[in-house]
């Protein structure tokens, strides 16, 4: 279902699997915008936290939630996340906002606002979006479906050092440990988990670098713009 500005491409997976890193670089490459699903979901529960409500409260999250304005700006540098105008883009990666995370984005009427945001961002095409249900449940008709894998040893290795650079003093066994369990909670719950689209390329990136990760999404990508092109001729 490509729209008038370009292809849909949705890439899935867990934490750590590299779809940042990719879906950024390949927005880049292509001149598409990058939508970073995780980053509304990890807004939502920066406002949950700032605002001391317990998120297991779903009634007051979603109380919460119907008066909160999420936004993604995608200048230069990679994307921006605006909570109700405040730019909250790094404050989104602390470590307290990852823990709880989870438990907000499996509230049903935060993820009915967030998906029908991230569907208006996309109808039109030309769009990289990252996440755990974007093949599934936000575009189950897009036009690319990748689902990026690769063992949780690997993915937590990669999550240290990030967080190391960042300047977080973290033990790489606490970060296994967490990482483990954010997937567990996130391909367990009720409401759109983290699961394969039975159409989606499947890809391990374990022992794949980053450039040669977006080498191989970029070529399935470039192969299907060129065999619209043909059919549209
Ligand atoms: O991708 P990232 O690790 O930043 O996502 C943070 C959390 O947001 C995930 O652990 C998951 O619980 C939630 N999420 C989601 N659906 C998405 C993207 C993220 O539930 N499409």
């Amino acid at each position: 279902m490509a729209g008038s500005r370009g292809l849909i491409v949705a890439i899935d997976g867990p934490a750590g699997s590299g779809k940042s890193t990719t879906a950024r670089l390949l927005a880049r490459r292509l001149g598409y915008l990058h939508i970073d699903t995780g980053a509304m979901y990890r807004a939502m529960t920066l406002k949950v936290i700032r605002a001391g409500i317990d998120p297991h409260d779903h009634e007051c999250v979603s109380r919460l939630a119907m008066e909160t304005d999420i936004r993604l700006e995608p200048p230069e540098n990679g994307v921006r996340v605006f909570l109700d105008g405040e730019d909250v883009s790094d404050e989104i990666r602390m470590l307290e906002v990852t823990a709880r995370a989870s438990l907000v984005s499996e509230i049903p009427y935060v993820r009915e606002i967030l998906v029908r945001a991230q569907q208006d961002m996309g109808r039109e095409g030309g769009v990289v979006l990252e996440g755990r249900d974007i093949g599934t449940v936000v575009f189950p008709d897009a036009d690319v479906k990748i689902y990026l894998d690769a063992d949780l040893q690997t993915r937590a290795l990669r999550r240290h050092r990030e967080m190391i650079s960042t300047g977080i003093e973290i033990r790489l066994e606490t970060v296994e440990k967490d990482l483990g369990a954010r997937d567990a909670y996130d391909s367990e719950r009720e409401h759109s988990p983290l699961r394969k689209a039975p159409d989606a390329i499947i890809t391990d990136t374990s022992d794949l670098t980053i450039d040669q990760q977006v080498d191989r999404v970029e070529a399935l990508v470039k192969k299907l713009i060129e065999s619209e092109t043909d059919t549209n001729q």
